[in-house]
């Protein structure tokens, strides 16, 4: 079966230090290819806490959308235990460049663990196992970041990671199911990721079969995600869930 695991669903720094959500990031198994993005704070003991349990000697590939500390604060910890404590070097590591260059998130010990370090781009595309991805556009975020379009055999599935709103963005996501980082109720402009009137805005444009709402701030918390969700459902005529920490959904629903 192909899924999506949602290991954890916090976004902010309050959300994550306080650990209301948590921040494991996303497990994607698609036509046999498994994938984690963004692992944020966590993510190993939700691997291990997982029913039926996550195996990272599973992965072929993790995947940082960008380097702040919800998104990345596990990728050596998962490097160690995708490659076995680095006794079977294996799999791919993609990342920006400022992850991996500038006051790097990745340590230099554990890069000679994994079979390839790629660094991403924008309009970059990149294959891993089965599936193949592409990274679109910039976003603006303060450090450099992406989104992801995911394709497999069946599916395809749009990643929009954290970024402040810009006119066109809904045109880069095009995928069956959105998977949408709604860190803010109500936006604030100084604050770079996208608000509930964001949201709307672009569900309504690409109409996926799916919209799934994730990476919470504390805003968000207190609105009750599933509400907003139900709202957007409504608005846009589009099936929209909040996540919740450890929700799975079932790829083969959604086939194109
Ligand atoms: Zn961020």
């Amino acid at each position: 079966m192909s899924r999506i695991k949602f290991l954890g669903t916090s976004g902010g720094r309050f959300v994550l230090i306080n650990q209301l959500r948590k921040t494991g990031g996303i497990w994607l198994s698609i036509d046999n290819t498994n994938l984690l993005i963004d692992p944020g704070p966590g993510t190993l003991t939700r691997c291990h806490a997982s029913r039926p349990k996550l195996n990272p000697r599973d992965l072929d590939a993790i995947i940082l959308t960008h380097k702040h500390l919800d998104h990345s604060n596990d990728v050596n910890l998962m490097i160690e235990a995708m490659t076995n404590g680095g006794w079977d070097k294996k799999g791919a590591l993609f990342a920006p460049s400022d992850a991996l260059d500038k006051d790097p998130v990745v340590l230099h010990h554990f890069r000679d663990k994994v079979d390839k370090i790629v660094k991403l781009e924008e309009k970059g595309e990149y294959n891993i196992g089965n599936i193949s991805f592409k990274t679109p556009v910039k976003h603006i975020h303060g450090v450099e970041t992406y989104g992801l379009n995911i394709s497999g055999k069946n599916n395809t599935i749009s990643v929009i990671s954290d970024t402040k709103y810009f006119k066109g963005l809904e045109n880069f996501y095009k995928g069956d199911i959105l998977i949408l980082n709604l860190v803010m109720r109500e936006g604030k402009d100084h604050i770079l990721h996208l608000d509930v009137s964001d949201a709307e805005k672009i569900i309504s444009a690409n109409k996926p079969k799916l919209c799934i709402i994730t990476h919470f701030g504390m805003t968000m918390v207190k609105a009750k995600p599933w509400e907003i969700a139900e709202m957007l459902s409504k608005k846009t005529g589009v099936k929209v869930v909040a996540a919740s920490d450890g929700m799975q959904v079932n790829l083969d629903e959604y086939q194109k």
